[in-house]
């Protein structure tokens, strides 16, 4: 991206934002680092996850790859085990892909400009921005949700945050209190002003450093913005699993179709008609993705030792206790299951 040299007109906005961040920024690991591989993990880890979930698993995962080399050299199986707990697998997928583009397309370094950084599977201009401005001082605003909120609040805009043009429209009007030589630090600032202070509900205006010139404030009418008309579709999907079971071992399978969690392991998804019977518990479980509600039953199937190793054989099924299944990645619902599986009484 090409910044465009556009004075800001709200300076003394940004400036207070930056203040105000100076005495209460959030003492996050991430904070104490330029390095721009860990920038960007942890702005991909937070991309879905709460800052104080994310924390832990940031700083195991930069732990065991602490460059994009050792990412790239590893086996996807593992990369997946470092994402466990996380959901949304195909974060962990595309930083993998990243991390082997930026060996063979980079020569091992990472990418220092934003259009660059933007080549990077996976990454999308929210996160080239972040990393740009935090790392190499790139002149960009890091507009996501927060900047939608915080923005439109502030000049009481009523421009529709769901339309297209909403990620160009906010970074002009970012642009407008952006002070462009500290964009790093506005943009975490907006960040932290977004989700300690200016929340989607009950925002806290009277501790809100931007208070005195925030517009929706002043008139009232903080809960019209952000203006979102469009709602995001989401489709409803049905699963059928059978959790397969002789002894307390059950069968798991990698899943290796192209819709989502692609490499994960899984249970049968069928089972011979015969096998019916042996169902002793069903469970439906609601799990809710971005655009997807998934209605998910899990038949729980007790099988004879040598039918159960037959089908295993034939079906390419791996047999698996509940500490084996602890070193493989699963969609976050088959994993619950798995814990709330009693080895004693399968039946409850
Ligand atoms: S004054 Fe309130 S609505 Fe305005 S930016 Fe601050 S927290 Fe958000």
């Amino acid at each position: 991206m090409k910044s465009k040299k556009q004075k800001p007109d709200f300076l003394h906005i940004g400036n207070r934002l930056l203040l105000w961040y100076e005495q209460n920024s959030r003492d996050l690991p991430w904070r104490k680092t330029k390095d721009p591989y860990k920038i960007w993990i942890c702005e991909v880890v937070l991309q879905q996850t709460q800052v104080k979930q994310g924390t832990a698993h940031y700083l195991r995962f930069v732990e065991r790859f602490p460059d994009a080399k050792t990412l790239a050299n590893a086996d996807t199986d593992e990369v997946l085990l470092y994402w466990k707990g996380l959901g949304y697998y195909s974060r962990a997928m595309n930083l993998h892909k990243a991390a082997k583009q930026i060996s063979e397309e980079f020569g091992g370094n990472f990418p220092d400009n934003f259009d660059d950084i933007l080549k990077l599977k996976g990454v999308g201009k929210y996160t080239a921005a972040a990393v740009a401005s935090i790392c190499f001082g790139t002149p960009v605003p890091a507009v996501d949700g927060n900047f939608y909120r915080v923005l439109s609040r502030l000049f009481a805009d009523d421009f529709d945050v769901s339309n297209t043009q909403a990620f160009a429209y906010f970074s002009k009007l970012a642009m407008r209190i952006m002070p462009a030589d500290v964009a790093g630090d506005f943009n975490q600032a907006m960040m932290d002003l977004g989700s300690e202070i200016c929340k989607p509900i009950n925002p806290l205006c009277s501790e809100c450093p931007l208070n005195k010139d925030c517009v929706a404030y002043l008139t009232g009418t903080t809960a019209l913005f952000p203006v979102k008309t469009k709602k995001t579709k989401v489709n409803e999907l049905a699963m059928q699993y059978y959790f397969v079971e002789n002894a307390g071992r059950f069968l798991i399978r990698r899943r290796d179709t192209v819709s989502i969690w692609k490499n994960l392991y899984e249970f049968a998804t069928e089972i011979p008609a015969d096998w019916e019977k042996f169902v002793i518990k069903t469970k439906t479980i609601a799990h809710k993705l971005t655009h997807r509600n998934m209605l998910i039953t899990i038949s729980h199937t007790q099988i004879s030792t040598s039918d159960f190793e037959d089908f295993a054989k034939e079906n390419g099924f791996v047999i698996s206790s509940v500490e084996e299944s602890d070193h493989v990645s699963f969609p976050k619902p088959l994993e619950n299951y798995i814990k709330m599986f009693n080895v004693k009484n399968p039946t409850l």
